[in-house]
């Protein structure tokens, strides 16, 4: 399923394989917020993860208070489809919650995204599935928040394969798996997970599995005490699974991975780091302001340092929507997503917006200088830029890299710059 905007202006849900989930206008119009709604909510989380955010960094603890808020706010269902008792908005919207939470605190952002990609797989790969229907409607009325597991053991960021497998026996399944690095573990209330599926399938032979903390133990084997992304508290975990063989999305990952999770993934991580960059932008500014009036009008030095922030900020956002725009474009069209064009752009979003987040940080704590380096005080950058660094080793910039090398060589560039 996608959401699209509609002429008028109404978001409504586009049929996939004759999903009983498709919007009418009359209930998307119930249900989808406005922007101006949608935005005052988002604002509200904010404020409260802005507040906690230096002590979530320093605690390396879960921002369980931006978390709250979102739940009061009812942020973690805004994708749910009307006809599921949500508010069907699109992932638009979600990427704008992104960066605005980003903007606030990295990690509440990344939560948020992170949550929100593993909704979106849901809707569009579990479209006859009554039990994923129950799982959606329970994210939106109880604001559950999900979690993902993909890293496995010592696999590293390799999310095309898994070691452990789904293990049937009649409707009944178990899963065990080395789950060495999933955000907020402890505290989500579902976790959704990749694994063979089945004990005789190829490691690439994927499918992704939804369980209710109820249906789970974890027994933690790794602490999170890192450079940045403190908050997300991405600990690892000896992860054991029961539950019925519903809970397995009937798609395939692959094209779960291809259709969704990775372009939704990359946009909505984009966010959050274009959320943080732009707060880093807006510290230096306020730095070099100061400085200026200060001076008698007299730019500093550093001045040029936030031009620079500045235009690379710009470059971020124009990529992101860029993207987001093809991706709400392609939605509805299965093969499209799947092309090597569209593949290969939605990989090398992720590195360019990373890198573009990184060196925009850069740039503002060079423009303030030591007020930026400072861990204290109103000008400081250095959160920005321990979080920011995290975007290039979370499912490694150099991984992606080596993984569309091959894809650089097929495709064309485009004979035109605008068609
Ligand atoms: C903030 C944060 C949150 C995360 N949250 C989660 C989560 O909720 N759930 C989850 O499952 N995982 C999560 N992860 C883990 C993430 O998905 C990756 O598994 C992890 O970042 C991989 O790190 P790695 O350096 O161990 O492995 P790798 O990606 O294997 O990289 C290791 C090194 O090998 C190099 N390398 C590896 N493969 C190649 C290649 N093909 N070509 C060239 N170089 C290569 C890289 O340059 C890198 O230096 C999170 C990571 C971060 C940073």
């Amino acid at each position: 399923m996608s959401f699209l905007q509609s002429q008028n202006g109404i978001r409504h849900a586009a049929a996939l394989n004759g999903v009983p989930l498709i919007a009418t206008r009359a209930a998307a119009a119930q249900a989808v917020p406005t922007s101006d709604e949608l935005a005052a909510r988002a604002q509200a989380v904010a404020a409260v993860a802005a507040k906690h955010a230096p002590a979530v960094d320093r605690a390396a603890r879960f921002p369980e208070e931006a978390i709250r808020a979102a739940k009061e706010q009812r942020l973690l269902g805004i994708l749910v489809p009307a006809e599921l008792g949500g508010e069907g908005a699109s992932i638009s919207d979600a990427v704008d919650v992104c960066y605005v939470l980003g903007r606030a605190c990295g990690s509440t952002g990344l939560i948020y995204a992170m949550h929100q990609m593993m909704v979106a797989c849901l809707i569009r790969h579990g479209p006859d599935s009554a039990w994923h229907h129950r799982l959606l409607r329970r994210i939106h009325t109880e604001q559950l928040l999900l979690a993902s597991s993909t890293t496995e053991g010592q696999g590293g960021g390799d999310l095309r394969k898994s070691a452990c497998a789904v293990e049937q026996e009649g409707s009944a399944i178990a899963l065990t798996k080395n789950a060495t690095v999933v955000s907020y573990g402890a505290q989500a209330d579902a976790i959704v997970t990749t694994a063979r599926r089945a004990a005789d399938a190829p490691s690439s032979d994927q499918v992704l599995v939804a369980f209710c903390r109820d249906d789970y133990r974890l027994e933690h084997i790794v602490g999170w005490d890192t450079l940045g992304m403190r908050g997300t508290c991405s600990a690892g975990f000896n992860f054991e699974g029961g539950g019925k063989i519903d809970q397995v999305l009937p798609e395939p990952y692959q094209t779960i991975h291809a259709q969704t999770g990775m372009p939704v993934a990359h946009l909505t991580w984009s966010a959050v780091w274009a959320g943080i960059a732009a707060s880093a932008v807006d510290r230096a500014r306020a730095f070099i302001r100061g400085a200026a009036q200060k001076g008698n009008a007299q730019l500093p030095p550093g001045a040029a340092h936030l031009t620079r922030a500045t235009a690379s900020l710009r470059t971020l956002r124009a990529v992101i929507t860029s993207a987001l725009k093809r991706y709400e474009t392609a939605a509805g069209n299965a093969p499209e997503l799947e092309s090597l064009e569209f593949q290969t752009s939605m990989n090398l979003l992720k590195v360019t917006a990373s890198e573009l987040a990184i060196a925009t940080v850069s740039s503002a704590l060079q423009a303030s200088g030591l007020a930026g380096y400072r861990n204290d005080g109103e000008f400081s950058v250095t959160r920005h830029l321990r979080d920011a660094m995290s975007s290039s080793v979370m499912i490694n910039n150099d991984r992606i890299l080596a993984n569309v090398a091959t894809a650089s060589l097929l495709v064309e560039i485009p004979a035109w710059l605008t068609k």
